[in-house]
C-alpha cells in the first residue's frame, strides 16, 4: 500500500486536487471517499468530474444514491450512501460499473458496499483540522502509482 498526503485550506484547491487526478485517469479506477459530512467529499469528486471533461454539474446525489457524468473520457459513477441501510438494487449497479474500464467510480459513505468494493482501490481520508484545512491521505495500492506523479 502506498500513502501520500495533502493539504487544501479551501475549496477550490479541493477541486483542483480532484482535478489533477481525474487528469491522470485510465479507466476503471475506484475511489472511496471517507469523511464527515461536509468534509469534502463531494467538491473533490466535482473536481474528479472536472479533469474528466464532463460539463455536468456534479451535485450531491443523496437521494437519488447514483448519478452518472458523463466524460470526454470516461464517464463518472457518483454514488452516496449516506443514511442508507440497504444498498438494494444499487449494488448491482454498482458492481457493473467497478468493472467497466470505461468508468470512473467515486463511492461516497460506502461502509455498506464494503463487500462489493475492489480492494484494489484509492481510498481517500479527509480530516478537517481546527483551522478548516482539509489534510487529505490517500491509501492506494502500487498499481495505481501512475495517479500521484504530478502531484
Ligand atoms: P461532503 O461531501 O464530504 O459532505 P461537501 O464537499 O459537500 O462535503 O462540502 C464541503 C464543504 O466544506 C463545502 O461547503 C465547502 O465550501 C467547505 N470547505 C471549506 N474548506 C474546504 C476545503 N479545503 N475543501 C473542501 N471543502 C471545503
Ligand atoms: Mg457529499
Amino acid at each position: 500500500m502506498q500513502s501520500k498526503t495533502l493539504t487544501t485550506s479551501n475549496v477550490q484547491d479541493t477541486i483542483k486536487l480532484g482535478e489533477q487526478l481525474g487528469i491522470m485517469c485510465r479507466g476503471g479506477e475506484v475511489f472511496e471517499l471517507i469523511s464527515d459530512l461536509g468534509g469534502g467529499k463531494t467538491a473533490f469528486v466535482r473536481g474528479l468530474s472536472k479533469g474528466l471533461g464532463t460539463e455536468d454539474e456534479v451535485s450531491s446525489p443523496s437521494f437519488t444514491i447514483n448519478n452518472t457524468y458523463k466524460g470526454s473520457r470516461f464517464n463518472l459513477e457518483h454514488f452516496d450512501f449516506y443514511r442508507l441501510d440497504d444498498p438494494g438494487v444499487i449494488a448491482e449497479e454498482l458492481k457493473e460499473d467497478i468493472y467497466d474500464t470505461n468508468s470512473i467510480v467515486a463511492v461516497e459513505w460506502g461502509d455498506i458496499v464494503h463487500d462489493i468494493l475492489p480492494e484494489d482501490r484509492i481510498m481517500v481520508k479527509i480530516i478537517t483540522d481546527e483551522n478548516d484545512n482539509r489534510n487529505f491521505t490517500f491509501n492506494f495500492p502500487s498499481s495505481y502509482d501512475y495517479l500521484f506523479t504530478e502531484i
